[in-house]
């Protein structure tokens, strides 16, 4: 059985369909990296498997239950945690206040403020500085470790490099390799192809709100990804890399 099933997923902002139908699996330890241009839908899908974004149509079971009509918090109880985009943290409140946070949807597991500290040692020296002195990278790995600190089952990553330095970029991705260690399934969204590749067995390639492209990422070429970034299709070139998203 599947970790996450979502069956038919729509989603909207006002009349505009952000999200239109989509299927998807993740089963436990499998790691997603969903990759598409911008607008194509990745953060309102993400956001939608989280319980932030209202489901307008379509079902999603994680752990083979229906979690389509629960709220964000109680889904985060059960296993399911989001880093947002834009990291939103507690700008006034210390490091380990941020992290505290993510105590009342706390499940038994490996991660606590040592662990994450120890996946994420930038934040050592600075448990005890507030949230908005630390810089951008610092702040990620804050977002990163406080979505940890909950033990989830389903970790859903959205675009984590962002209005990141190159350096700062390759430490949050060092530190991921420890939590990819763990086997925890993720869905990785990522507009940096050589560190969503790093990570994923799988890509899911979404355009206009559906899944135009999946497979495993050894099945699919680099140009095959690439054109579904672009919207261009090489000729002779499959949208499918797979049997199923
Ligand atoms: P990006 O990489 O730019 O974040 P994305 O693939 O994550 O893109 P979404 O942010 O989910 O895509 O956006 C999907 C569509 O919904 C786009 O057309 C976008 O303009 C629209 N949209 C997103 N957020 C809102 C909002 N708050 N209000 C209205 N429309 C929105």
């Amino acid at each position: 059985m599947s970790l996450l099933k979502i069956t038919g997923l729509q989603a909207q902002h006002g009349l505009l369909k952000a999200v239109r139908g989509i299927d998807l699996e993740l089963n436990e330890g499998e790691r997603i990296a969903l990759i598409g241009p911008n607008g194509a839908g990745k953060t309102t899908l993400l956001r939608a498997i989280a319980g932030i974004h209202p489901v307008a149509a379509g079902q999603i079971l994680f752990d083979g239950i229906d979690v389509t009509g629960i709220s964000a918090y109680r889904r985060a109880a059960m296993g399911i945690a989001l880093v947002p985009e834009g990291r939103r943290l507690f700008g006034s409140m210390t490091v380990t206040e941020n992290l505290l946070v993510a105590m009342s949807a706390r499940r038994a597991g490996p991660w606590n403020i040592d662990t994450v500290v120890d996946a994420f040692p930038q934040l050592k020296p600075k448990l005890k500085s507030v949230a908005s002195s630390l810089s951008g990278g610092q702040q990620q790995a804050v977002a990163i470790a406080r979505a940890l600190m909950t033990n989830p089952r389903a970790l859903l990553l959205d675009e984590v490099s962002l209005g990141l330095s190159p350096a700062a970029v390759q430490g949050v991705y060092d530190s991921l390799a420890s939590v990819v260690a763990q086997r925890m399934a993720l869905i990785l969204v990522e507009q940096n192809l050589d560190q969503a590749l790093s990570v994923a067995d799988r890509l899911v390639c979404m355009l206009e709100g559906s899944v135009v492209a999946h497979g495993n990422k050894n099945e699919m070429t680099r140009e095959e990804i690439m054109a579904h970034y672009f919207e261009y299709h090489p000729a002779g070139g499959s949208n499918h890399c797979g049997e199923s998203a």
